[in-house]
């Protein structure tokens, strides 16, 4: 039995941003389930205090960071026994909306100070001085909001091990240079080897340098950012780390992504029950008012409209199959991408239903109803979606890139015969490999028999947090061995 500090600065259901909220509400209570002692830590933000009330709030204690009189607060994370506490600094964390964002879209203008005092309290409590008279074993550092906790621990002599995961190395929380004397930062961090990048302060250096061990939520990711495409400008430092450097692939929550329990569909049904799964198509198809035939493949995506995700990629494979696919896409993002959809949905009524915003009931509904899930993400250093697609039978299309690729399993003659196909996947980025793949895909929903096959070898997968929370397990052991080992 370990003892963990997790830091992240969201965790769902207490508040969510991204898929970083869903790896910090889920590993925990899978981390508590295998007889670990988990203690999750986030800034007292407005949002989280609310979602939090039912459960009972305390102050537990009380520190001062860097001149700054803070509070620690301790709750539960809602339908789990996983205690959670909650850095309260009003003047940084009270604010309404997004964590890092001020109503405008531009970053709060003191968010080095406020994710820097972040990393002060997980040093307070990793060393108990804040006095609740426990010490982690590990601590487990998410993204760049928590790097300068890593950082700050490795000046400390009785310090414990420490696990810093990135999620996406496309965010590094970069600020100017003077933020460094602003922070009065230890003047050993100063420096290319330590927290400079470029002239400016890096967050997430402070993990990557810093941390025990690093890792990513997926193998492939691991191994991408280690490359000059995929290493956002870290791929040097990565290699360099490279013998720290892992991968562990997210879990889903296999409660909430149930087809044979899911609350939001209009009929439920399993693995062995896959006809049922036709209601749900209908139930879609009438919800959007597409037409109700099942000659036609309904191709369903959902998610950030953003370039990461390939939308333009998506709206070429939208113009190009014609009135061979009916789609269905849900998300919000970036206007243009918003407006090019919203215009083909008011062309093409018959073929394209476009929901802008976000709609978690919705998104189950695409999930069970929709025939395919197209994921053309240009990287995905996880992914949730295509392993909920699995999970439903939905069989996803997939660029074969990050945890996309670790989890789908191109239906080539060799993976049919060994039972493992799943799902398509192309290796080329743009829209000519997607197009090539849908064709594949369209010709394999033709034969009943095959596309069967690639339904149930997705749903016969574990994708719970079960098995990850165990390589978590392996790796903080690893941390500590190498911590232990100087
Ligand atoms: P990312 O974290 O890059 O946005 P992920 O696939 O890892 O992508 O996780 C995104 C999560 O948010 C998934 O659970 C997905 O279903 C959900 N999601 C994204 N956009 C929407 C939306 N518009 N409505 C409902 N759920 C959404």
């Amino acid at each position: 039995m370990l003892r963990i500090l997790m830091a992240s600065s969201e965790a769902w259901p207490l508040l969510k941003t991204g898929g970083l909220a869903d790896v910090a509400g889920s590993l925990p209570p899978a981390l508590a389930a295998l007889g670990h002692d988990v203690r999750l830590l986030l800034p007292a933000y407005p949002a989280a205090l609310q979602a939090a009330a039912g459960e009972g709030i305390a102050r537990v204690g009380g520190v001062e960071l860097a001149g700054l009189a803070v509070d620690i607060l301790q709750t539960c994370l809602p339908g789990t026994q996983v205690a959670v506490w909650l850095l309260d600094y009003p003047p940084m964390f009270a604010r309404p909306g997004n964590p890092y964002l001020q109503p405008d879209g531009r970053p709060w203008w003191d968010n080095e100070h406020r994710f820097a005092l972040f990393a002060r309290a997980v040093v307070a409590l990793a060393l108990d001085r804040v006095g609740l008279g426990w010490r982690p074993d590990v601590v487990h550092c998410n993204d760049w909001q928590a790097g300068l906790a890593p950082a700050l621990l490795s000046q400390e002599p009785r310090r414990p091990a420490t696990v810093f995961t990135i999620h996406n190395l496309s965010y590094q929380g970069l600020f100017p240079g003077s933020a460094f004397d602003a922070l009065q930062l230890p003047e050993s961090l100063r420096g290319y080897q330590g927290l400079e990048y470029h002239g400016q302060l890096s967050f997430i250096k402070g993990g990557i340098v810093y941390a025990d061990r690093v890792n990513t939520v997926s193998p492939r990711y691991a191994r991408e950012i280690q490359s000059g495409a995929m290493g956002c400008g870290l791929d040097g430092l990565l290699r360099h780390r490279g013998t720290r450097l892992s991968g562990i692939l997210n879990g889903i929550d296999a409660d909430v992504w149930n087809p044979a329990t899911d609350p939001h569909l209009a009929q439920t049904y399993d693995r062995d029950h896959l006809t049922r799964k036709a209601a749900n198509g209908e139930f879609l198809r009438r919800r959007m008012a597409l037409p109700r035939t099942q000659q036609v493949p309904l191709i369903g995506f959902i998610g950030r409209l953003v370039e990461q995700k390939g939308v333009d990629w998506l709206l070429q494979a939208i113009d190009a199959l014609g009135d061979r696919a009916h789609w269905v896409v849900l998300g919000s993002g970036e206007r243009g991408f918003e407006r090019a959809l919203q215009e083909r949905a008011q062309r093409l009524p018959q073929r394209i239903a476009v929901h802008i915003g976000y709609d978690e009931t919705l998104a189950h509904q695409i999930e069970a109803g929709a025939d395919l899930f197209l994921m053309p993400s240009r990287f995905e250093p996880c992914g949730l979606n295509q392993m909920y697609s699995l999970r439903y039978g939905t069989v996803p299309v997939v660029h074969a890139v990050g945890g996309l690729a670790d989890t789908v399993v191109d239906c080539t003659a060799a993976a049919l015969a060994a039972g493992t196909a799943n799902g398509f996947c192309f290796a080329q980025p743009g829209p000519a490999a997607l197009l090539e793949a849908l064709e594949r895909a369209l010709a394999a929903f033709a034969d009943a028999a095959l596309w069967r096959r690639l339904q149930r070898a997705g749903m016969a997968l574990d994708l719970s947090w079960r098995c990850s929370a165990h390589s978590y397990g392996r790796l903080y052991q690893r941390a500590i061995a190498d911590r232990a080992s100087g």
